[in-house]
């Protein structure tokens, strides 16, 4: 393995840094998980397969690795302001369910679109309904440290206040003024010493179903508290990695950091992490915009914008084609050459199993593996590494057609570099080809009309008669035509 040092981008200090955790071999890293009131859609993938992908390469480096994330199921509002509706409630009135049904629905739906991506389940999942009194204990830190206000049975942080000590706005390098001065007075906020301050316990209505006793009114947490609760919970008062998507860095990420500031009087966090956003055509993600396509409906095809069903492993490798920090734009051209792609890789995979070796070798990998460690090494490049392993499936290619021989040792080691970085740390998979198994289905009742046409022809009707009424009760329509015929799957 290369000598070289793991760097990562800390978006807090806007540089690369070596990665050096808090305690030699274990990496405690917390990473936020979805609001489950709907059905994971493409938005929710790429965090997912980029956390995922860091979380098999630093245990792939020798790290023990707790890996938290949270599952939000209350308190995260519409709009993701103070006012409004919990959106797990508004979807429950919508589909008259209790809210943990709603819950425990999108929650196993995410499970399975996770699964399907061949994203590692982590090693904590916790939720914020079962660490409400952790949350109360952080509101009630705050408070003594005097970063907080009760008003009216709600608590809200004293961001101005807090502002005197601390460095608000670090993480996303905003300013208090320039916030002071784009936030408009809504209605409602003269609970609020100033717009600037967010609610980290909020009384509830008389209409809010999830709601529990507190020191200050029947309630609900506020979002942005839970992640403080939890992440400090199971990983300590300071630990090595927060991850998201950059559309958390505010308010989410730097409301996290200024309440344990306040709580603790220190940071938790010593490197953040965040995935770049996903666009479709350009355009940003909305469900306005007609263009929220949920990943079952990238599997299965349905929705206007797709050409065709796109496989969980083509999303996983497209994922992966674009660096975390960049943008990353879908459309179906740019999805048909990462499955493409994806299905050289693999084929290459296969031969590979299959090459026998030779007493000399031409060729040698110790370079291809420096750069795909150095590349992993360079804040996670992950499709440095995939331009170096397709320069090794045209070295697979040639051993094959013999243009290139290679000797025992050489093959051990290409096998375990190849088969290292394509199914380990990257994390993709051999899926069953359904492309091929159609191709397949198609050739066998190609083959029965055939043989039943020329039954007909040495008029051996029972024979023809006896392959069209089975074909039939096994829901195929067949239409014969003058010079063959037709079928369809019904
Ligand atoms: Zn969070």
């Amino acid at each position: 393995m290369s000598a070289n040092k793991l760097h990562v981008y800390n978006t807090l200090t806007r540089k690369k840094e070596v990665f050096t955790p808090i305690t030699p071999g274990f990496v405690g890293m917390y990473v936020c998980g979805p609001t489950v009131y709907g059905h994971a859609h493409l938005g929710h993938s790429r965090p997912a397969v980029t956390f995922d992908l860091i979380f098999r390469y630093l245990k792939h480096l020798g790290y023990k690795v707790r890996y938290v994330r949270n599952i939000t199921d209350v308190g995260h509002l519409v709009a993701d302001a103070d006012q409004g509706e919990d959106k797990i409630a508004k979807q429950a009135k919508i589909s008259k369910l209790e809210p943990m049904e709603v819950v425990q629905h999108f929650t196993n739906s995410y499970h399975k679109n996770m699964d399907q991506l061949n994203v590692l389940p982590p090693s904590i999942e916790p939720t914020a309904t079962g660490h409400i009194i952790e949350q109360i204990h952080i509101v009630e830190k705050i408070l003594e440290q005097g970063y907080a206000y009760v008003s009216m049975g709600s608590v809200y942080f004293d961001v101005e206040k807090f502002a005197s000590k601390y460095n608000y706005g670090k993480l996303s390098g905003r300013k208090t003024e320039d916030l002071k001065a784009n936030t408009r007075e809504l209605e409602g906020q003269d609970e609020k010493r100033s717009s600037l301050d967010f609610a980290i316990w909020k009384k509830a209505q008389p209409e809010h179903i999830m709601r529990w006793p507190s020191p200050w009114s029947e309630g609900f947490p506020g979002w942005h508290t839970e992640c403080v609760a939890m992440s400090t919970k199971y990983l300590g008062k300071k630990f090595d990695i927060h991850g998201g998507g950059m559309d958390l860095l505010f308010p989410h990420h730097e409301a996290e950091i200024a309440q344990s500031c306040a709580a603790l009087g220190h940071d938790s966090v010593n490197y953040w992490l965040h995935n770049n956003m996903i666009t479709i055509n350009g355009q940003k993600m909305g469900k306005s915009l007609g263009n929220f396509i949920t990943l079952d409906e990238f599997f299965s095809g349905m929705h206007d914008l797709l050409e065709k069903a796109y496989s969980p492993m083509t999303i996983r490798f497209f994922i992966l084609q674009a660096h975390y920090r960049s943008t990353l734009d879908f459309s179906n051209e740019a999805l048909e050459s990462a499955e493409k792609g994806l299905e050289r890789l693999l084929k290459a995979a296969a031969l590979l199993e299959k090459i026998k070796p030779t007493e000399k070798s031409s060729v040698s990998f110790e370079q291809a593996e420096e750069n795909c460690y150095n590349a992993m090494n360079d804040d996670f490049n992950s499709p440095i590494v995939i331009a170096n392993l397709f320069d090794l499936v045209k070295v697979i290619n040639s051993i094959v057609d013999g243009k290139e021989t290679i000797d025992l040792p050489n093959l051990d080691k290409l096998k375990s570099l190849f088969n290292t970085f394509v199914f380990n740390i990257l994390g993709l998979t051999q899926e069953e080809n359904s492309d091929n198994s159609n191709n397949l289905l198609n050739g066998v009742v190609d083959l029965l009309l055939n043989v039943r046409m020329d039954a007909k022809a040495s008029k051996n009707w029972d024979v023809a008669d006896k392959i069209r009424n089975e074909l039939s009760d096994l829901g195929f329509e067949i239409k014969d035509k003058k010079d063959g015929f037709e079928w369809e799957l019904k």
